[in-house]
């Protein structure tokens, strides 16, 4: 059996964010695996990029 580092391995792959979803204001939860972040109230599914550049904007 092959052996590699797997970071998630033993983490839950779901790590909440500190952001709100774009169209609902709901949690957003970060799929750290692919990048994307989930809405746990209407699942809309968003790019972390998309998200940290909305935030970036929403900001200052
Ligand atoms: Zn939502």
């Amino acid at each position: 059996m092959a052996e590699f580092d797997n970071p998630y391995a033993e983490a839950d792959p779901f790590v909440r964010a500190h952001f709100d979803c774009l169209s609902c204001g709901g949690k957003l939860w970060e799929y750290a695996i692919q990048g994307q972040m989930v809405c746990e109230d209407c699942r809309s599914v968003y790019s972390s990029s998309e998200i940290f550049e909305k935030q970036a904007n929403t900001e200052a």
